[in-house]
């Protein structure tokens, strides 16, 4: 891991549904190993961006660039190879419901990676332990917790080998008590290193696992700072009114 390195990049990024402009210039960096958490009011843009990363929406103008090779300009199928490298997790888990855990964390690397049932076998079984469910190896989905399930989908990103992974609300779902064993896995994810964009309400998990808050309101993100700054000096009154709110 080297923190000097720019492993996600945006240019000029903007992004309009019809004459609804979502995002407008946004220039950020993502290093190697960091840890983003993107927050703000609903509605301010955040999916949108997060979605923008990996081209899932396509930008309106600008450039995103992922170990300096701007996806803009990639085929469908290039992206769908760079998409590989930046797992995805979503508010809603989305398992395949008849086929067990262990089958769910094969099923993509067998695919899409041509890997052995065998070698697929060994990742599934690490990943689960990583995400502490070894137990559930030969359960369905529907026969687990929700935030079982949030940890399955987790693993199930993991088992890509991705080089960082984006988040998007991933506990917004889950009932309270669950939501505290889905950040804990992500808060080990970090603490080994990993390169990770997460849109969060939980301001417990922004203020001690970001390296970098990004506030997104009014079309734009509005102030990047360290969780200290932000939480304990927000510059912008979109901010403090925010903050104001929540806490
Ligand atoms: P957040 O995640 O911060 O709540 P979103 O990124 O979901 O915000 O939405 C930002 C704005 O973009 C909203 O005004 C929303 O209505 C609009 N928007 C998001 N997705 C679409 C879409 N697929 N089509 C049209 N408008 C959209
Ligand atoms: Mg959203």
């Amino acid at each position: 891991m080297n923190p000097n390195k720019v492993l996600l990049e945006t240019k000029h990024l903007n992004k309009a549904f019809a004459d609804n402009v979502v995002l407008q210039d946004v220039n950020e960096q993502v290093h190697e190993g960091q840890v983003i958490c993107l927050i703000g009011p609903s509605g301010a843009g955040k999916s949108t961006l997060l979605r923008c990363l990996n081209l899932l929406d396509q930008p309106t103008k600008g450039a995103v660039l992922f170990a300096g090779q701007d996806l803009t300009q990639l085929s469908e199928k290039q992206l769908d190879e760079i998409r590989q490298q930046m797992g995805m997790v979503f508010q809603q888990f989305n398992l395949f419901p008849h086929m067990s855990i262990v089958d769910n964390l094969k099923l993509a690397p067998m695919r899409v990676k041509g890997m052995s049932d065998s070698e697929a076998q060994a990742m599934a079984v690490a990943l689960l332990e990583q995400v502490g469910l070894s137990d559930k190896e030969q359960a369905y989905p529907e026969s687990l917790s929700g935030g079982q399930q949030q940890r399955v989908a987790i693993a199930r990103a993991l088992s890509m080998n991705p080089q960082m992974m984006l988040f998007d609300e991933p506990t917004s779902a889950l009932d309270p008590e669950m939501v505290g064993e889905v950040l804990k896995v992500m808060q080990d994810l970090a603490h080994k290193g990993m390169t990770m964009v997460v849109v969060t309400h939980e301001m417990g998990f922004a203020r001690n696992v970001a390296d970098q808050i990004w506030f997104m309101a009014d079309g734009g993100i509005q102030e990047v700072a360290t969780p200290q700054e932000f939480f304990d000096h927000p510059q912008t009154k979109r901010a403090q009114d925010f903050l104001a709110k929540i806490l």
